[in-house]
């Protein structure tokens, strides 16, 4: 019998507009060819502007692309401007993007510097006015991007969706029968609050190319409806995210269930991870989920990755555990300075390894790996360099003797 190769299935390519987020040499180009970017949002109160500097920093240093700010008083519209300031005395040109809601048209039209410090206004049309004054004030806010020639991202989210337009597609989709229910009008309002704003803004004089569209919800499944709905109907950049996923595993793992199916499908310029900080738990976990889903994906490299297998009864040490922890931390805490001096190494692949049942073959896949004896083997750690044993390390410096042949390796 002859056997047909088993496919490798590449992550499909959505042929979406580009858009520019930029600030002075920094151009951050989301959509189109560009890899799929990752954004965070501080928690911090934007009016203090020094602690906003500060995380805003962390955060592009975590290798959030750009970062959210919360722009709600006039307070925080002044403070803006001096958050810029600091930021580029930092040496930090991450941009900056504007999350505006009820207020936005006032904000970016009396706070003139606030509207040049940000590269990004990200608009919520469930909440730019009721009525008559929805157009005025939604229209405001394109003439400030379109005056300052900033990118936008038209942020619907089922929080607050459009009430006026959510009823009046109620109403008019009334009559239909299954699978038309409470749940596909939702998606339907989404969809089109979303693009019918984008097409607004374009018909007002807006780059089509620098309009970013997102239709947040916070049910998995939902989330996966919604854009490949939204993908088929129009070809703006998609930011996507699981609004609202939670804490810890939960939120992690809600997330990097529904971002990877939609991203293998080639849905997605730019993602957020919205992750609930546990109590002590630093904000720039999202931006270190986001890196991991889109490196497991294999559709970008942040850091070495180390592969390390669960250990079980044949290792009853955890020195292989201690070790690939060691390499992982330490890979890690290099890549500032690696990333620069040693380009590419982001793609090294390393394994720790608890016995020689999988430990050589999985090493051998690496660039470099390592198997560690497991009981009752001979306490010998056999090291793989690009597929070949390399050398065998024994006696009680075997951990740090790997550390070196692991730096020698990226150095080399
Ligand atoms: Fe267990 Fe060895 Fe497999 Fe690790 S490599 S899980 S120690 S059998």
């Amino acid at each position: 019998n002859k056997l047909s190769p088993v496919p490798l299935v590449a992550p499909a390519a959505r042929k979406s507009r580009q858009a520019r987020v930029v600030w002075g040499d920094r151009v951050v180009a989301v959509g189109g060819d560009a890899p799929v970017r990752i954004q965070s949002m501080t928690n911090t109160d934007t009016v203090d502007a020094i602690e906003t500097a500060i995380q805003v920093k962390e955060l592009a240093q975590a290798g959030s692309e750009m970062v959210r700010i919360t722009v709600n008083t006039p307070e925080a519209a002044a403070a803006v401007p001096y958050i810029r300031e600091q930021l580029d005395r930092m040496g930090e040109n991450v941009p900056l993007v504007g999350d505006f809601h009820y207020n936005g048209h006032r904000l970016l039209t009396e706070f003139p510097d606030c509207a040049k410090a940000l590269s990004k206004y990200r608009i919520n049309p469930g909440n730019v006015g009721k009525g008559d004054k929805k157009d005025k004030q939604f229209g405001q806010m394109i003439e400030a991007a379109i005056q300052y020639d900033k990118a936008v991202r038209i942020g619907v989210n089922w929080g607050s969706l459009d009430q006026e337009l959510l009823a009046e597609l109620m109403d008019e989709n009334s009559h239909r029968s299954a699978p038309w229910d409470g749940r596909q009008v939702m998606y339907e309002a989404l969809i089109t609050s979303a693009i019918s704003s984008a097409q607004r803004a374009e018909q007002m004089g807006l780059d089509g190319n620098q309009i970013i569209l997102s239709c947040k919800v916070s049910g998995v499944q939902d989330l996966i409806a919604v854009y490949r709905g939204l993908s088929a109907r129009c070809d703006y950049a998609l930011h996507l995210g699981l609004t609202e996923a939670g804490m810890g595993t939960k939120g992690t793992v809600a997330s990097a269930a529904a971002l990877s199916i939609l991203l293998q499908e080639g849905i997605g310029d730019t993602i957020r991870v919205s992750l609930t900080p546990q109590p002590g738990e630093a904000r720039t976990q999202e931006v270190v989920v986001a890196s991991e889903i889109l490196q497991a994906l294999g559709m970008r490299s942040f850091v070495p990755s180390v592969t390390a297998c669960p250990g079980c009864g044949r290792t009853t040490s955890t020195t292989f555990q201690e070790l690939a922890k060691d390499i992982d931390e330490h890979l890690r805490s290099q890549m500032p300075v690696w990333r620069v001096k040693y380009p590419g190494v982001e793609k090294m692949k390393v394994a720790v390894m608890g016995c020689i049942v999988n430990g050589p073959g999985e090493s051998k896949h690496a660039d470099i790996g390592i198997s560690l004896p497991g009981t009752g083997e001979s306490p010998a750690a056999p090291v793989f360099i690009d597929g070949e044993k390399a050398m065998t390390l024994r006696g009680d410096r075997i951990a740090q003797e790997f550390h070196d042949i692991v730096q020698a390796y990226v150095e080399r």
